[in-house]
């Protein structure tokens, strides 16, 4: 990733040479894109030393710091390709987009080295950005066309502090989509530029700017419309207001708003955005799958609103139900199994083996998306409640550091047989050991849950989907199992209809052609219904990447040249196809009916 991002111009383009007749201009967003590899690098330096990486870190840094302006403002492409236009064109040009990655980055920085090094100039940039916005006389009333700087606030404030962040997160989440009798700020701005309003691409009769959510105030809106990596970020950050100033009508909204996208919105897999002409959201309920958009960006920004709102509520599993289903399948599709090679759109179903992983992209918002996700995957794993009660919300192997009140520390050993089998047994040391509560969650899928302590099954505490018990003998021991479940589509989700779809544990499966060379089209495959899927454990294809992973046999009659054959279909799971070759995948496969292919 860094050497695309060095040899695409990227990382030299904050050192502001770039003159006008040079060849590749800075785009308007290559800022975010080198402050998500900053912040990525930051938290995996927090994890393990490596001075290599650290010296680049150091580099981006120094890049960063130099390309400062006097007043505090940092921006590539409007230091110099269309210097003096500084918020001119909020609702395209990502420059608050832009504001907002490079002070994550520079809180990811600070977490890493406790140095203040690139926190203090961020933090002078956004003392700028609050000198430019508001409602106070001689401010812009505007706020950000591509949100992000919202979310970032708000982290900030959490990490250091400073209650300027939460009010100025605060002004832009409030005075977006609000009328205003001068008019929509994103028309105010294009008059002032001389150009017709840009709303963007949307469905026939959709309101002005619902592309950006701004077409009406967040506790006005029903139903999340628009671009989908849009919508995600904004919904994080709300949440975290929402949690942060204990707003009863922003939770309303919030919650009303993630009931909109999981559950009438999403893909199985926890996808989002079924329009690419948009890259956001259809009406309810349309989930086409071989023209879905489903960018991993969005994904990743439905885990983030997903663990803001677990925050709110860690008892409430349907949070943790999505932040797993999603980072399982819809986050992990989008990155190869060798990490180098990603995936923008994630359809769930392709025809023409059109479909490749890249290197890079020209906008490349995807590549260090994933990259910082990854590298913070620690913190879903176990949160603390105010009083204390330990959450365990995923099972996978690891060792925490949690602070309880008082600052005291304690350290968490989970040992998991996951992804592919259930079970985990988790062991906590320190002098509070014995009196820590913990709340342990029933992973999607599992069967047979139960939690033992001290050798006693207590299980028969489970309520709604989670087990609260009191540590007493230093060792929790969770045993679960996943078998392959078929999923019947949604009524309303007419492109499925008739069809199913496979699934163990949290992992949606997928046919894909390299597993399936008999089968020439896909789309020929009818699941005869009621049949059990068979389970293998496929040691040969995957081992190159160290893998063996279950994969599902599943009985299917094939209609192809006018012949109706019965067959066996092979099933991986979705986020492991597209790595030995080209190939076609299909997630929701058609139900055989019962005089198909008898003509
Ligand atoms: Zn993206």
């Amino acid at each position: 990733m860094l050497d695309q991002m060095k040899q695409t111009g990227r990382w030299d383009s904050l050192k502001l040479q770039w003159k006008s007749g040079d060849p590749n201009p800075p785009h308007r967003f290559w800022d975010s894109d080198i402050a998500k590899w900053l912040e990525a690098a930051c938290y995996i330096l927090t994890l393990q030393p490596d001075p290599s990486l650290a010296a680049q870190v150091d580099e981006a840094v120094d890049n960063i710091r130099n390309a400062q302006h006097e007043d505090g403002y940092i921006n590539t492409y409007y230091t110099v390709v269309e210097p003096g236009k500084r918020w001119t064109n909020l609702s395209w040009s990502h420059e608050l987009y832009d504001a907002g990655h490079l002070f994550e980055a520079a809180l990811a920085h600070n977490l890493y080295c406790q140095s203040r090094r690139l926190l203090d100039p961020l933090l002078k940039y956004i003392r700028y950005i609050d000198s430019v916005f508001g409602l106070r006389e001689g401010h812009k009333a505007g706020y950000p066309g591509h949100q992000e700087l919202e979310l970032a606030l708000l982290k900030g404030y959490e990490q250091i502090g400073d209650k300027s962040l939460l009010v100025l997160a605060n002004y832009f989440l409030e005075e977006r989509g609000q009328p205003r009798p001068q008019g929509h700020y994103f028309d105010v701005e294009a008059e002032a530029r001389g150009e017709a309003p840009n709303p963007g691409p949307s469905p026939k009769g959709a309101p002005k700017y619902s592309y950006h959510q701004a077409d009406r105030r967040v506790r006005d809106m029903e139903s999340i419309e628009g671009h989908s990596v849009r919508a995600m970020y904004w919904l994080t950050a709300v949440s975290n207001l929402a949690r942060v100033t204990k707003d009863e009508s922003l939770l309303e909204a919030a919650e009303r708003l993630w009931d909109s996208t999981t559950k009438r919105k999403m893909y199985v897999t926890g996808g989002l955005g079924g329009m690419s002409e948009w890259e956001g959201f259809g009406p309810d309920y349309v989930l086409p799958n071989e023209t879905g958009y489903l960018e991993t960006c969005a994904a990743i920004g439905l885990v983030f609103f997903a663990y803001q709102m677990l925050l709110i509520d860690p008892r409430r599993t349907e949070y943790a139900d999505i932040l797993e289903r999603t980072l399982y399948n819809a986050v992990l599709v989008g990155v190869s199994l060798d990490g180098k090679r990603f995936f923008y759109e994630n359809p769930l179903a392709t025809v023409g083996k059109l479909y490749e992983r890249s290197a890079w992209f020209d906008c490349s918002c995807c590549p260090p998306n994933v990259a910082r996700l990854i590298a913070t995957l620690g913190k879903y794993v176990f949160t603390v409640g105010a009083d204390d009660t330990i959450y365990v919300h995923l099972y996978i192997s690891c060792t925490a550091e949690l602070t309880i009140s008082g600052g005291k520390r304690i350290t968490i050993v989970q040992q998991c047989n996951e992804p592919w089998n259930g079970g985990a047994k988790i062991s906590i040391n320190g002098p509070d050991a014995h009196r820590m509560k913990f709340s342990l969650r029933k992973p999607l899928g599992a069967e047979d849950f139960k939690v033992y302590s001290e050798g006693i099954n207590i299980s028969s505490l489970e309520l709604n989907g989670r087990v609260e018990t009191y540590m007493t003998g230093g060792i929790l021991t969770v045993d679960f199992a996943y078998s392959a479940r078929a999923i019947s589509p949604h009524p309303l989700v007419l492109d499925n209809r008739g069809c199913i779809a496979f699934m163990r544990g949290p992992f949606v499966y997928c046919a894909e052609t390299i597993d399936n060379p008999q089968i020439k089209d896909l789309r020929a495959i009818r699941i005869i219904p009621g049949r059990t899927p068979r389970e293998f454990v496929e040691k040969r294809e995957f081992s190159e990447w160290g893998l063996d992973p279950i994969v599902l046999k599943v009985d299917a009659i094939i209609l192809e040249d006018g012949v109706r054959k019965e067959d066996e279909v092979t099933l991986i799971p979705v986020c492991l196809w597209a790595n030995r070759a080209r190939s076609d995948l299909r997630v929701w496969l058609p139900s055989l009916l019962p005089d198909e292919g008898l003509a």
